[in-house]
């Protein structure tokens, strides 16, 4: 199990110095001294960080491919380097940046136009490109262009065999839904539109719980999964931002405190109803996403006990959550989100400075531990899911931590 993960070797809580590091503190270690750094002088250590790795990720993933989009994805794909353009657009407002996103997701458009009837969801599919085309054109102030990505929006069909979760399925698509009406306004998409998915996710889920002692459950591939990418937690997390009838919002509350009174003795979330090893601890699979899905139920609910539960579910990613990976859905920057999520819930500076840690850990060694072999350096080294580009925008969402939000999951 060790070798999933780092050891967490650093202090539970380290002061901020007034000065930070110094010349005679050359005997420290590094990352000690990344860690008593000031939080002013620690966040513009970060944005020249970011700034220079989402250089490497445009050259790599845009400039180095002639800029022709072979995997369109915000997950793998080009759509991926667009939202994290977007993002540093969002800290620095150089408009080269903007540009240069919207470029991109034309080219995703493209790339996509023909994938419309099978892949729909905002990380995986068409619905991602739409969504966030529409909100960048909002940003260029181009009114034409924000139109005609609603209209490809509102062109986007479900197929009748679609799973439920988040990175393939229904929830998926509405999760773009959400983020629409956030960032365009109210009832881009309406809830009268929205209503019929919701309602089969909700039937589906009862029809396969069957009475059970869990209310709603969900399979993918054959497996009954809980995390956050394939299972209940992704698929309660987008329930919840949703309007739902009363007998609804117990069955959310019922398939939660399920999950609650059936975690791992060490606080861990097992990956799905079949699997009874206590080993992952990813946004995707184990306690980081469902972290983030208790901290949104403390936030939606008020119920104390999701937030109690929140907190042991971060216990578990400060101990097992210095994974190998530096990317967003498996990796150290998925679960530096973990802290500021229960930072942005509890106020606790604490958990702060947790997320300070892990993100030091990687601006401190995660470069020079892929150079040596001794962390992966991802599938897609530069995606956003993946890669470099997640180590990017964690670093860059570190800026304002109050705002930083989970990357097409936190809305
Ligand atoms: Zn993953």
């Amino acid at each position: 199990m060790a070798d999933r993960f780092f050891p967490n070797e650093m202090p539970n809580f380290v002061a901020e110095t007034a000065v930070g590091g110094t010349s005679s503190q050359e005997a420290r270690d590094s990352l000690l001294n990344l860690l008593s750094l000031p939080y002013p002088a620690f966040s513009t250590k970060l944005q020249k960080a970011a700034l220079d790795l989402k250089e490497s990720v445009v050259r790599e993933t845009w400039g180095s491919s002639g800029k022709r989009v072979k995997d369109y994805t915000l997950y793998t794909g080009a759509l991926g380097t667009a939202y994290l353009l977007f993002k540093a657009y969002q800290v620095t407002k150089n408009g080269n940046d903007l540009n240069l996103c919207s470029q991109i997701i034309k080219a995703c458009d493209s790339a996509s136009i023909d994938s419309r009837c099978s892949r729909i969801t905002f990380l995986c599919g068409r619905a991602g490109v739409c969504a966030l085309g529409a909100v960048v054109a909002k940003h260029t102030g181009d009114e034409r262009l924000l139109n005609n990505y609603l209209g490809q929006f509102k062109k986007i069909r479900l197929p009748r065999d679609l799973p439920y979760e988040l990175l393939y399925g229904r929830v998926g698509y509405l999760w773009a839904c959400s983020f629409l009406n956030k960032h365009i306004g109210k009832d881009t998409v309406s809830t009268i539109d929205m209503k019929p998915i919701v309602d089969e996710v909700i039937a589906a889920g009862k029809q396969l719980a069957h009475g059970g002692r869990c209310p709603l459950m969900y399979e993918w591939h054959g497996k009954k999964y809980w995390g956050a990418a394939h299972g209940l937690a992704g698929i309660m997390y987008v329930l919840m931002d949703l309007e739902l009838r009363p007998d609804e919002v117990e069955d959310v509350k019922g398939t939660l405190r399920y999950m609650i009174k059936n975690r791992f003795p060490s606080g861990n979330y097992r990956s799905s109803e079949e699997n009874n090893s206590d080993r992952l601890v990813h946004w995707c699979h184990g306690a980081p996403g469902i972290t983030l899905t208790l901290v949104k139920a403390a936030e939606v609910f008020g119920d104390k006990e999701f937030v109690q539960a929140a907190k042991d579910a971060g216990e578990v990613v400060w101990n097992r959550g210095l994974l190998k990976r530096v990317g967003i859905c498996h990796g150290i920057s998925g679960n530096s989100y973990i802290f500021l999520s229960l930072y942005r819930l509890t106020g606790n500076p604490e958990y702060l400075y947790k997320a300070k840690a892990f993100a030091c850990f990687l601006l401190d060694r995660a470069q020079k531990l892929i150079l040596e072999g001794k962390m992966h350096g991802g599938d897609r080294p530069y995606s956003l899911f993946e890669g470099l580009g997640g180590m990017a925008y964690i670093f860059l969402d570190m800026i304002d931590p109050k705002v930083a939000k989970f990357p097409a999951y936190e809305l």
